[in-house]
């Protein structure tokens, strides 16, 4: 038997107003990238997920693509949230059986909870995670109500893709409807409760977006970059990311600066995400003379595409000449700026090498440095 084809269905075609945001709340970062982001790329990544729609709302095509990405699929929705679902439905490819609806307040979304309502959904209709209600809950006189049969309500909810059409078309067309199960449940389909997660917790208001970063998990990782070039008459020197007036400059493929290479490296390496050649081979003649801030910036901006942050990089420079002291400041403050992380979370050093060795000659410059990052785990 085929495994069915599921899509995920992101619904974040609200305004967003109660969070209090400048920008609407689904666009409002978390984490260090945007709300809607985490839970598209939890569906994204998920191996038994077809299909990613998401359904924003019109006038939100540009902030979207930046949360998402270029290749993302984006719907514009209607006024109210069951016609953004029924117009995202109408979207998804047609060999698409099962679908995922999902919030975009809910940023985190564990791997365990989209398993557990697959694998609900190959015995009933709908499914539907839950958490029970711990709180003592009253009426409004007063009353105690009976907790032990009330559930918190989470996303995302699963459903065959035929009855939750169904369910929608036959849902009276003045009336809105908060939840998909609610629908499907009214046409007589039987939708199962699994265990839900408080990862799912809903972000609504200023103090929800502190609480979400507090659920996360960071990880701290740390990584070193190395890196050599040659000195030569000649050249430019530049160096830390300042032009350092000197009768050599550094040689290579770009502008050859050892110190910005070395950090580059060393960034590439808290992601694992291979050394400066890879990103920029040196057979490609566009990087040729090409300065080493665009490569500095480009691993800095792989981290935040993590969702990660810098904490701190600490570099040692070796050689004989230029002396290193009276341009530290200005090269500690320029890669501060180039990786956006303040200037007291840069350690610049400088050694020589006692003359022995190719530095020591003044044949050239080394550098090494080391990475401190914090990125994200995954939800616990
Ligand atoms: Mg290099």
């Amino acid at each position: 038997m085929t495994r069915p084809r599921t899509a995920a269905l992101i619904v974040a075609a609200g305004r967003g107003l109660r969070a209090g945001t400048v920008v609407a709340k689904q666009y409002t970062p978390i984490a260090g990238r945007a709300m809607l982001a985490h839970a598209h790329a939890a569906f994204a990544a998920h191996p038994l997920i077809d299909e990613v729609v998401t359904v924003i709302a019109d006038g939100q095509q540009e902030l979207a693509r930046v949360a998402l990405g270029p290749a993302a699929r984006i719907v514009i929705g209607g006024a109210l949230r069951r016609d953004s679902v029924a117009i995202g439905m109408a979207a998804l490819n047609p060999a698409i059986e099962r679908v995922l609806v999902h919030d975009a307040a809910r940023p985190f979304v564990p791997v365990e909870v989209i398993d557990r309502v697959l694998c609900a959904l190959d015995e009933a209709d709908g499914a539907v995670p839950t958490l029970p209600v711990a709180d003592t809950l009253t009426r409004g006189d007063g009353a105690l109500v009976r907790r032990d049969d009330l559930h918190r309500i989470q996303t995302p909810q699963g459903f065959g893709r035929a009855i939750l059409a169904s369910a929608h078309a036959a849902w009276p067309i003045d009336e809105d409807a908060s939840d998909d199960a609610q629908m499907v449940r009214r046409l007589g389909g039987r939708v199962a409760l699994v265990q839900g997660d408080i990862m799912l917790d809903k972000v609504t208001y200023p103090q929800d977006f502190a609480a979400a970063e507090a659920r996360l998990t960071w990880e701290t990782r740390s990584a070193m970059g190395f890196d050599v070039h040659r000195l030569e008459s000649g050249e430019e020197l530049w160096l830390g990311g300042i032009l350092i007036p000197h009768d050599k400059g550094l040689s290579g493929h770009s502008d050859a600066d050892v110190a910005l290479h070395a950090i580059t490296d060393a960034l590439l390496g808290t992601i694992a995400a291979g050394d400066i050649g890879t990103h920029f081979p040196p057979s490609d003649p566009q990087w040729r003379g090409a300065s080493s801030d665009r490569f500095l910036a480009h691993a800095a901006s792989l981290i935040a595409d993590r969702g990660g942050r810098i904490d701190f990089v600490d570099l040692t420079l070796m050689c004989e000449e230029p002396k290193i002291g009276p341009h530290r400041a200005a090269m500690t403050a320029r890669i501060a700026e180039i990786i956006h992380l303040h200037p007291d979370r840069v350690s610049l050093k400088a050694t020589t090498t006692e003359r022995l060795g190719f530095t020591g000659r003044g044949e050239g410059i080394a550098a090494q440095a080391i990475a401190t990052v914090s990125l994200p785990g995954q939800p616990r």
